[in-house]
Formats: structure tokens, sequence, C-alpha cells
């Protein structure tokens, strides 16, 4: 039976953080059985884009403090790494707007920028059968998964395991979304990555989430809990049940599950702290579901299906001329080339090719990508 704790945690205060990121260990046996003196112990934290930590897109940097002082003690060496899909030239911004690199540095960890990759045989998957993954995430001796509670327009939600896209790095994650424009598709691919990166533990940021338009364009939400497990399929199984969902309309909980890499199963799950139905949020605002309705029709159907309810429903991303800079980072990054530069410079979306990954929302460095839905999708609530 795996353990996933919950631990309550009111605000970022770094005395607070700390005590509930310890609780949050010790309530599941302690890491002794995973860090051992003079490993290197990679944590993945999650750094979306370059937005502050207030506006709850990313792991807040008093997680990641707490966690590095953690590994010191243990005679073990932090790194401290991602890569987003944002263009290399704006991740030291991120590093420094998210609060990581001062929280690294004050920690003395090294933060490192994924760009080296070691290609990984991956021929059971048909559709992505090499995986190009950090060598520095492969190089590490443990790897822990540090994400943020968050909704997400595209997998509705997104935990531990979704975290770890980020070991893909910088622009290549693109190529993988148009591999995989389908949920269920996607879904198999991060579980392709997870047993491959297989992090050996997960902290989850939950004391202020993301609600809404998720990953990057919702609306933080206090939710007041530290979250943490051996077992990552387990911990997003739990977390994303705190917030509305049964686990298993989480595609890549589901797939992981399936493939026992870990527990999906409530019942199956031990909780330790809080109980869990202390903690759920009945009010909590989900991602939007269009691709939740899509996902239980066939890929030909699929196909057809997308843009027409797409166009129906309008739930796409949309540019907000007033914010936006012309910058083209939203054409550097879309998977599928749906979108370019109008005769105004203003980017201008194709969309019936849009798959509604909604990656451009993710990279805008001006939040000028947001997300609209017209009179039918909000009627749905989609
Ligand atoms: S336009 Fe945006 S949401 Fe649509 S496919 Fe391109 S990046 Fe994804
Ligand atoms: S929408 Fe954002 S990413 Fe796209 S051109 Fe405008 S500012 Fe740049």
């Amino acid at each position: 039976m795996s353990k996933v704790s919950i631990v309550r945690c009111n605000s970022y205060e770094q005395k607070k953080v700390e005590e509930a990121v310890r609780k949050s260990l010790q309530l599941i046996g302690g890491i002794d059985d995973i860090i051992k003196p003079q490993d290197k112990v990679l944590l993945k934290v999650n750094m979306i884009n370059s937005d502050p930590p207030e506006k709850a897109s990313t792991t807040h940097p008093a997680i990641l403090r707490a966690i590095i002082r953690i590994v010191k003690e243990m005679g073990a060496k932090p790194l401290v790494g991602d890569a987003p899909g944002v263009a290399y030239r704006y991740i030291e911004r991120a590093w420094q707007k998210t609060g990581f690199r001062k929280a690294a540095e004050e920690e003395g960890a090294e933060v490192i920028n994924f760009k080296e990759v070691k290609e990984i045989d991956n021929s059971a998957n048909k559709r992505i059968p090499i995986l190009h993954i950090a060598k520095e995430v492969l190089d590490a001796d443990v790897v822990i998964s540090l994400p943020k509670l968050k909704t997400h327009s595209f997998t509705l939600f997104t935990g531990a395991i979704k975290n770890l896209y980020g070991t893909i790095p910088g622009f290549r994650k693109k190529g993988l979304h148009a591999l995989a424009p389908r949920p269920q598709d996607f879904a198999e691919l991060m579980v392709d990555i997870f047993s491959v990166v297989n992090p050996s533990l997960a902290i989850m940021d939950g004391v202020i989430g993301m609600e809404g338009d998720g990953p990057v364009s919702g609306s933080p939400r206090k939710i007041g809990l530290v979250l943490a497990s051996k077992d990552l399929v387990s911990l997003d199984a739990i977390a994303s049940n705190i917030i509305g969902y049964h686990p298993f309309e989480i595609e890549i909980t589901k797939a992981a599950a399936k493939r026992d890499l870990g527990i999906g199963e409530l019942e199956k799950i031990k909780i330790k702290g809080v109980p869990l139905n202390e903690v759920k949020i009945e009010d909590f605002k989900l991602a939007s579901n269009l691709n939740g309705l899509l996902k239980r029709v066939p890929p030909f159907v699929f196909s057809i299906l997308r843009p027409t309810a797409s166009l129906l429903l309008k739930v796409t991303p949309d540019v907000d001329e007033k914010s936006c800079k012309k910058c083209g980072d939203c054409i550097e990054a879309c998977p599928v080339k749906a979108i370019e530069m109008g005769n105004h410079s203003y980017p201008i979306i194709n969309r019936k090719r849009c798959i509604r990954c909604f990656c451009c929302t993710e990279v805008c460095p001006y939040g000028a990508m947001k997300i609209k839905r017209n009179w039918l999708a909000k009627k749905l609530k989609i």
C-alpha cells in the first residue's frame, strides 16, 4: 500500500513551509532509504515560465529552500533543474523571476539548465519511438519532483508526473505535442517519460494552487497543504481528488496506474496526516473539460471532431493585442504551426489546425495569450 502525507501549511513563511515539508517526509517514513551521502539529488521544480511566485504558476521557492536544506543535511548534493517551454534566451529571466535562482544560490544548490540530452529507446510507443531526456536528469542519483497543485487546460490536472515534462529540453517538447495530440496519447508519452526518469519522491506545493485555466492562465487558490509521497501516481491521485476529480479522470494517472508504476485507486492509498475528507474542496474551479469529453471517441473520429468542437465551443487561445509585444514566441512554440504573424504583426491563430495544447499560453512572456470561451462553452462550463 502506498503512503501519501497531507500536511497543513497556511502560508509561505519559510519556517512554516520547512516544518510542513519535514513533517510530510517524516509521515511517509523519512527519506533515508532514498538519499545517501554524496548523492547528486536533482530537484525538478515546476518553472513553467517566468511568473513570480504570487501568480501560483510555479513551485514556490520556499518549498525549494526547505528541500535543499534537507538534502544538504543528509550529506548529498542538491541540483535544481528545469527546462521550460520558453525560448532559451528567456530562461535566466525565468530563474530570476520565479525566485528559484535566489533560493538555490542562497541555500547552496547548483542551478542547471537542461540542454544536453540522451536518446532513450521508446519503441514500445509507436508514435514516439525515441525520447530525448535531459542528460543531467539521467545522470542524477536521485530525482525529486516538486510540482505545484494546478489545473491544466489540456491534461485537466498537473502534478508530480506531468512536472516531468520539463525533463525534455526546450522546444523538443513541441514536437512531442504534435505527435501525441490527444490527451490519451499525451498521457502515454508522459508515462513513458515517468518510467525513464523514475523519481524517488515528490513533494507537492499545495499551499496556494491554481484553479480554472491552469497551468498559467488560471487564478491562485489557497489550499493550505503540502503533500508528499514516494509513489507519484498515488500523490497525483490524492491531489487531483482534493480538487474534485476522480483520479482516473486524469489520463496520466490512469495510464501510469495501468502500467503498474504506482497505485491510483484511492482505497489502496494510505493517507498520513490530515484525512482526505477534511481537505477536499467542493468549489474548486476545474479546467476546461472539452478534452475530457473528446477523449471517449476513437482517434479517427477525434481528428474530425476536434476542430469542429473547437469551433463550436470556442475554448481557444486568443491574443490580447493590448498586452502582446509581438515577440513571436508563441509562433515558435506552437507544435502544429497554427500561429503566424498577421498583417498588423499580431499573431493569428489557425483554429482548424490548433490542437488546443495551450503551449502558446504557457510560453507567452507577457501573459498576452489568453484562453477564451464563447457563450456555449461558458454555458456548458467547458
Ligand atoms: S495555437 Fe496554441 S493551443 Fe493551438 S496548437 Fe498552437 S500552441 Fe497549441
Ligand atoms: S502573444 Fe505573447 S508570445 Fe505571442 S507574440 Fe504576443 S507577446 Fe509574444
